[in-house]
């Protein structure tokens, strides 16, 4: 797609939540977590790429000890879980006996942060939570994760960017959460 069609794509979407309405989510999930995770030494895991925005910017509201790391994994066609992950980057920091708090974008299917969180379990993770900035609430599949533990902003079953989430791996950085027109 050329400059100009992207833009348009932006210029025609519709807005779910602007800057400070995904701030204030991000607050308020902020606060939440940290009265959970405050005195767990907690790893947390950003799953790239799409979290990466909603997690450095919950992360700079974490005001206690913790250390972070990422993961890289996208699952191969079909409602699979478990092992059918196929990894791009698995995080360095040994899991065992850690509590993992996992940051992803949105929770559509549910099957990635499933099978994600199978792999934690594997690896002898105390415990897995999971954080989303966006939950569609009816688009869960079976086997996939039912609901995540801290929920930024509930959104309508649409494609959206925005915010970490792409459009054919564009707008990631567009500010705001956007659905694309007629999807
Ligand atoms: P799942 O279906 O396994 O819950 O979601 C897997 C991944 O699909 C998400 O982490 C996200 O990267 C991508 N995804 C799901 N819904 C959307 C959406 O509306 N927009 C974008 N850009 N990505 C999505």
């Amino acid at each position: 797609m050329n400059r100009e069609a992207l833009e348009r794509v932006l210029a025609e979407a519709e807005c779910l939540a602007d800057e400070a309405r995904v701030l204030a989510a991000i607050d308020a999930m902020g606060h939440v977590i940290a009265q959970d995770l405050r005195e767990l030494n907690p790893l947390v895991l950003t799953v790239m790429t799409g979290a990466l925005i909603p997690a450095g910017l919950l992360l700079a509201r974490l005001h206690f000890p913790l250390q972070m790391d990422y993961v890289h994994a996208s699952r191969y066609g079909g409602a699979t879980i478990g092992s059918e992950l196929r990894w791009l980057a698995k995080p360095r920091t040994p899991l065992a006996g850690r509590h993992v708090l996992l940051i992803d974008d949105i929770l559509d299917t549910g099957l990635t942060l499933a099978a994600i969180i199978a792999w934690c379990r594997e690896q002898g993770a105390a415990s897995v939570r999971t954080a989303v900035l966006c939950e569609k609430p009816d688009a869960r599949q079976p086997g996939g994760l039912a609901k995540a533990d801290y929920v930024g902003l509930t959104i309508p079953n649409r494609y959206v960017f925005g915010y970490g989430l792409d459009y054919q791996e564009y707008w990631r950085n567009a500010p705001g959460i956007y659905a694309v027109k007629g999807l």
